[in-house]
């Protein structure tokens, strides 16, 4: 086809109220430098004419993490949108991948401008079909999830021998049946994560609930190779996935990381046939506490402060679950820090930014950490393996924030177990 014959059609965008003609076809045309973001523009066409309702108000950026960073300050959704909407948005660079996917600009935006996805879209061309700049770290991790199934070229196996070694036991040997859970790459392989899930599985078995984990067969649940553009591999263990949950006859998975949760709702709304209800571990095991299955100690005078991870409270609307449970127990003092809830400040893992390698000084979880000191917290808790990773990094070899302790939330309810449980 040749390009100069076609390069007629009118997409509705527009360059000082004149419309911008772009190919018809979906090839790249010959200048790929200049043509790069046309491309761009017609490969999610139905997002462009979503992008002509930004009124540009900026509501977003002012709510935006990223631009609290002394190195990223000109980093803005509002312009973002709009030079993707002219066609001069840079691929080359680091500005796409600067965005952790946190949502509050999607939240708080009064035209419903679905930010993520257009974010998603563009990193599709760069990452799929190299129309831009990808981190090296970032590749590195979508082509061990394409081969291995998890972002660190792990052995399958692995996800799951420290269950065995570490002597829990699955299923408790009873009859009942037992609900099944999704351990996630972080917790199945990280040291750190790992602790988490071994404490949550101390409650499980301390309730008297039979569970079963399917490591072994399970693969990465795609939220983050989705959310940096690999929709193929996200694909791929999307059908991985589900193929093992319906092998195993799943009706209910409890999941640990919120990324996994975002994952799986979404992929369930489009399989309903699935009929697999999804449901963060979190859930279940502020139920078992409400119904008096575990009994508590009563906690040391402690102030303790709740770090919201992105993909429960902004994405998915929960806030108060985690505070419930905070406040249900003897002895715990609640506090909140400068941003909490809905309007919770981003630990910068989310959306690639788990993979990517940023210098300290300039990472949005040592701002996170300064928020919790601030707050008079002694221990920070979360319930996230990302946000968990990156707020202990911050803080390591840090003077500053050597009285803080960090903690997973089923940490701090596995140290206050009673004997009389067991
Ligand atoms: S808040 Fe929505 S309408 Fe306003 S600039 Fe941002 S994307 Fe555009
Ligand atoms: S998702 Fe978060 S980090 Fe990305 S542009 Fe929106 S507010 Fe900024």
């Amino acid at each position: 086809m040749n390009h100069n014959e076609v390069k007629n059609v009118d997409y509705g965008f527009r360059l000082s109220g004149k419309p911008i003609l772009l190919y018809q076809d979906r090839s790249l045309a010959a200048d790929e430098s200049t043509h790069h973001m046309e491309k761009a523009l017609r490969q999610m066409s139905m997002e462009y004419y979503t992008l002509e309702r930004c009124l540009q108000c900026g509501i977003c950026s002012s709510y935006c993490p990223v631009h609290l960073l002394k190195a990223n300050e000109s980093f803005s959704p509002r312009s973002f949108i709009q030079k993707t909407r002219l066609g001069l948005l840079d691929l080359s660079g680091d500005e796409l991948w600067m965005c952790t996917n946190c949502g509050h600009c999607q939240m708080v935006c009064p035209f419903e401008i679905p930010l993520l996805d257009v974010m998603a879209s563009l990193r599709h061309l760069i990452v799929e079909q190299g129309a831009g700049h990808v981190p090296v770290s970032i590749k590195s991790s979508i082509a061990s999830i394409a081969s291995f199934g998890n972002p660190w070229k792990e052995e399958p196996a692995n996800r799951v021998k420290w269950i065995q070694e570490s002597g829990i036991s699955q299923s408790l040997g009873t009859e009942e049946t037992p609900i099944y859970l999704f351990l996630g790459c972080f917790t199945g392989y990280d040291r750190r994560a790992r602790q988490t899930a071994e404490a949550a599985m101390h409650i499980l078995q301390t309730a008297r609930i039979p569970f079963k984990i399917m490591a072994e067969e399970e693969v990465c649940c795609g939220d983050t190779v989705r959310r940096v553009g690999d929709f193929s591999t996200s694909e791929k263990v999307r059908k991985i996935n589900r193929d093992i949950f319906l092998k195993n006859h799943v009706k209910q998975l409890y999941v640990f990381s919120p990324h996994c949760f975002n994952a799986f709702q979404d992929m369930f709304v489009k399989e309903p046939e699935c009929e697999i209800q999804v449901v963060p571990l979190l859930e279940l095991i502020f139920d078992l506490l409400h119904q008096g299955l575990i009994k508590l100690n009563t906690y040391q005078n402690t102030r303790v402060t709740f770090h919201d991870p992105c993909f429960f409270s902004k994405h998915r609307g929960i806030i108060d679950l985690p505070r419930q449970i905070l406040d249900s127990m003897t002895g715990i003092e609640r506090v909140e820090m400068e941003h909490y809830g809905k309007n919770s400040l981003c630990c910068g893992g989310g959306g690639g930014g788990i993979w990517r390698d940023i210098k300290k000084g300039e990472r949005l979880s040592e701002i996170r950490l300064d928020e919790a000191i601030n707050c008079g917290a002694d221990i920070l808790v979360t319930s996230c393996p990302y946000c968990l990773s990156m707020l202990e990094d911050a803080g390591k070899g840090d003077e500053k924030y050597r009285d803080i302790e960090i903690m997973d939330i089923f940490e701090l309810i596995g140290k206050g177990i009673r004997d009389e449980n067991n």
